[in-house]
């Protein structure tokens, strides 16, 4: 249930309504919106009836909640939920955050060559893992802490905010510590544990969707870390297994508009992951804003074919520096704009070449 307040509820009516609800037996999370504050009712509401909050001061009406997933429902925040990073990045607001770096931080000299390139070709969050979730356990299980030092050395150098996975409860405070958004990889969409321990966090999360997780599941695991009392998750579309196997995944395009539906939450895009092959990732990436993504996460590697982890679906440097040229394009047809990224007349008059976008 969601009390919706007045526009202009003073505080004092805010906590009394908190106040009452939580003496019939509700937990209460209140949704602070641009125009409007609602007070989201979760838990055991047997106790609870609607009809006391009416006579309420401030409160405009009461109304039920359809979905499982309460908090993370657009019912309960009609408002898109913006996420605001280091050096005044937002995801989920007008503009479209393209996210990028290789799939395993494997030397210092690596990353910061990557994030050099990836800034300079107007991407705005750096990615890299430290600790992997591997198939084998005789492959290359990332650097660990060494890893995530070298991401803070690139932030340093490039002011770039790092994304990174964590794959373990014991984990969090560490990699929180380095990182500006957490990332949760699809092996552990469903690992309770480590939900209820990010959602303790004053750390954005981005949730990855399963494997063969369902869009439902997937709302329902982020509604775990937003009841935990950390608002800042964003959905990530990644791939889900199916009988093709002409690609790693199918890449799910639909997930985008239906997240962005049902949820205000941020959606972000994995075309790397969800299709597992580089010459795919281009046409994919187009789609995904196309369709309505808040941000985009892509592997790129200098030498794709000696990366440690994922090259054969990650970019070359100048692959990404070139697709960003069509992906400005794509995000002004659909209203949104793409911040720093080569306009197509720079790129296409040759004032510009797509190498040299790749910082030195
Ligand atoms: C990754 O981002 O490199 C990764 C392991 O992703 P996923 O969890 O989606 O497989
Ligand atoms: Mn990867």
């Amino acid at each position: 249930m969601i009390v919706v307040m007045k526009p202009g509820a003073t505080a004092a009516e805010i906590s009394a309504v908190i106040e009452r609800a939580e003496q019939m037996g509700a937990k209460t999370h209140p949704i602070y919106g641009e125009n409007r504050t609602v007070v989201a009712l979760v838990g055991d509401l047997t106790g609870v009836t609607r009809e006391v909050f009416d006579e309420m001061n401030g409160v405009a009406q009461t109304m039920r909640i359809q979905e499982p997933y309460k908090l993370a429902s657009r019912s309960a925040r009609p408002h898109n939920t913006v996420i605001e990073l280091a050096g005044g990045v937002q995801i989920g607001g007008p503009e479209v955050v393209v996210m990028a770096g290789p799939c395993s931080v494997e030397n210092r000299d690596q990353i910061i060559e990557i994030a050099k390139a990836v800034k300079a070709a107007g991407g705005k969050v750096l990615r890299g893992g430290a600790f992997k979730p591997r198939t084998s356990p005789y492959d290359f299980q990332g650097l660990g802490e060494k890893g995530l030092q070298y991401l803070a050395d690139a932030r340093e150098i490039t002011g770039l905010p790092i994304i990174t996975e964590v794959m373990t409860v014991e984990a969090v405070p560490m990699v929180a510590e380095y990182s500006d958004i957490l990332q949760i990889g699809a092996r552990n969409m469903q690992n309770y544990g480590l939900l209820q321990a990010v959602g303790k966090v004053s750390r954005p999360v981005m949730l990855k969707r399963g494997i063969s997780g369902m869009i439902k599941e997937l709302l329902m695991c982020a509604e775990y870390i937003v009841s935990g009392g950390n608002t800042q998750v964003m959905l990530c579309e990644r791939g889900i297994r199916t009988y093709e196997t002409a690609t790693r995944n199918t890449f799910d395009l639909n997930a985008i508009p239906v997240l962005k539906e049902t949820s205000h939450l941020p959606v972000i895009a994995d075309p790397s992951h969800g299709t597992g092959l580089r010459e795919l990732v281009p046409s994919m990436s187009r789609a995904a804003v196309a369709a309505g993504a808040d941000a985009l996460i892509l592997e790129v590697h200098p030498d794709p074919d000696k990366a440690m982890s994922d090259g054969r679906q990650s970019l070359t440097l100048e692959e990404f520096a070139k697709l960003m040229v069509s992906l400005r394009r794509v995000a002004e047809a659909v209203d949104r704009s793409i911040a720093d990224a080569p306009s197509a007349a720079v790129a296409a008059n040759g004032a510009v070449k797509a190498t040299e976008l790749v910082a030195a």
